[in-house]
């Protein structure tokens, strides 16, 4: 196994679900790669771990090669081997694992929503510790992520620190406490840890159900940093009725829990260098958007008769909590208000129906699928976007939109709240003020908001133009995020090191 070379700044590793572009569900893949590298920017070593996935984009890893190691991992009793990977994902060093276990964990055509995805990634949480142990690596931080990986945390306490993989500290983040891998107790011996110990209720057993265990639960109560993804949600997710029936071991264990806003890949995300758009442009320089549109349009087969129409973008996982009923909504709302809807939805079924009505129509189209280059044309090419999540933890789309100029129209939640500044709300300072928001999560709170961009569009374009330029300046990039990660990981580092002193 290839060893780390020596860095004068902190060795982190990521073990993780996803990682964009090779193997990207939604936001928790930009995140590892975007935290990556910024991290990596300012001088730390970074490393990832990630499954092997029969449907990663494979392109986006040129130089993979296969190690010639076997490595060795425990599961169901035995032992079973895998087949480890390494290559460069967007200047990163990623290491792939893949099981040679006869259940073909990650040779499924998809990357979550199997049966036995329990059994799968705690397969995986082992299989990572087993590479780091194996090859004598000697990370300051393992950085594990939602509950796919959350059986890192006590896996590493209960087992691999005593084996010698003791260097570190442990940073867990959760991207969204409504999905928190939980199972019957017994389910958890097949990873190697201790059912009897565990299903505790100060330990991993779940808060609602005691024939349960919960992952999630089980990383925050075992993690040295617990973080999630923006100030607002990790407020809202330690009340009763945000925190998903985790709200009370959050606040047990609020000392190391902390919200920290996402950044975006401020490289990725760039209408100045995007190779996906038509035009590229940039704040100070906004013409080639209007030709992005013109162009989208065409495409979409889109009326181009009105040049001036707004168009209204929204890109989303199709899924409850980004408030589908409303965005349903808001298609209809936009005819009437005089302009155009495009949608890009991921996890569509429900949309199926009125996808087809509108096939054909002149100012609507639905496009049911995942489209990474499809969705860079339609941040260009939108005036608008529309977010009304029921409830979000941090969200990236809006920040996305606003780099390209498009004018967040978003429900005042998590993330969200800490990004999207109403231009009428006069308890924001100006400066701040970029896109409108609403707070109750019904139409008339979304028709409200969507009224007041309309009006500001269609009756003052000077103004408009002036919001579009301002929210393009705004810095979303990772530069902010990754300084806090880095002083919540040296302070973390530093008491262990005191700690091993006394
Ligand atoms: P979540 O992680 O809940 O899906 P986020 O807003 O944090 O939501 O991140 C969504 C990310 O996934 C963004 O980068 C967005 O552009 C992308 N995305 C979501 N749906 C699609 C889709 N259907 N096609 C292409 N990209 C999508």
């Amino acid at each position: 196994l290839i060893s780390s070379q020596t860095s004068p700044g902190l060795h982190v590793v990521h073990i993780a679900a996803e990682m964009a572009p090779v193997a990207k569900v939604g936001g928790l893949g930009d995140v590892v790669a975007g935290l990556g590298k910024a991290l990596q920017k300012k001088g730390h070593l970074v490393e990832i771990i990630l499954p092997k996935y029969d449907c990663m984009q494979y392109d986006r890893v040129p130089d993979l090669m296969a190690l010639d190691v076997v490595l060795e991992s425990y599961f169901d009793g035995r032992l079973f081997k895998n087949k480890v990977w390494v290559g460069t994902v967007e200047g990163l060093p990623v290491y792939f694992i893949e099981p040679l276990h006869p259940d073909k964990f990650f040779w499924r055509g998809q990357f979550y929503g199997e049966r036995d995805d329990f059994k799968r990634f705690s397969f995986f949480s082992r299989a990572a510790l087993e590479l780091l142990l194996q090859s004598g690596k000697k990370p300051d931080i393992i950085h594990c992520h939602d509950w796919q990986t959350a059986f890192v945390a006590p896996l590493y306490w209960d087992l691999y620190a005593p084996k010698g993989l003791n260097s570190g500290r442990i940073c867990f983040t959760c991207h969204n406490f409504e999905y928190q891998g939980t199972a019957r107790a017994s389910e958890l011996a097949s990873c190697g840890l201790d059912v009897h110990q565990l299903n505790r209720p100060d330990r991993m057993q779940d808060n609602s159900a005691h024939d349960r265990i919960n992952a999630v639960k089980g990383a925050v109560v075992f993690s040295n940093i617990v973080t999630t993804v923006s100030p607002t949600y990790a407020q809202e997710v330690r009340t009763a009725e945000g925190g998903h029936g985790l709200h009370s071991t959050l606040n047990f264990h609020s000392k190391k829990f902390v919200g920290i806003l996402n950044g975006i890949d401020a490289d990725a995300w760039n209408p100045a260098t995007d190779a996906y758009l038509k035009v590229q442009y940039s704040a100070n320089d906004r013409q080639g958007k209007a030709e992005n549109k013109e162009a989208l349009r065409r495409i979409l087969r889109l009326s181009s008769a009105d040049v001036k129409r707004p168009l209204v973008g929204c890109i989303t996982r199709l899924v409850p909590q980004k408030g589908v009923h409303l965005i349903r909504h808001a298609i209809y709302r936009t005819l009437e208000l005089g302009g155009q809807f495009v949608l890009l939805g991921s996890s569509p079924r429900e949309f199926e129906g009125i996808a087809s009505h509108f096939a054909n129509h002149d100012h609507i189209r639905l496009i049911l699928k995942y489209d990474d280059s499809l969705s860079h044309t339609i941040y260009a090419a939108s005036d608008m976007f529309i977010i009304p999540s029921i409830f979000e933890p941090c969200g990236l789309t809006q920040m996305i939109a606003m780099r390209y100029g498009s004018i967040p129209i978003a429900r005042k939640t998590g993330g969200l709240n800490d990004s999207v500044f109403d231009v009428d709300d006069d308890t924001v300072p100006l400066q701040f003020r970029n896109g409108y928001s609403f707070l109750t999560p019904d139409e008339q709170g979304l028709n409200g908001a969507m009224e007041r961009a309309f009006d500001l569009y269609m009756n003052n374009p000077g103004s408009w133009q002036q919001l579009v330029q301002k929210v393009m300046n705004i810095d979303f990039s990772w530069d902010t995020s990754a300084s806090q990660y880095e002083e919540l990981y040296s302070k973390s580092v530093a008491r262990a090191r005191v700690a091993a002193r006394t």
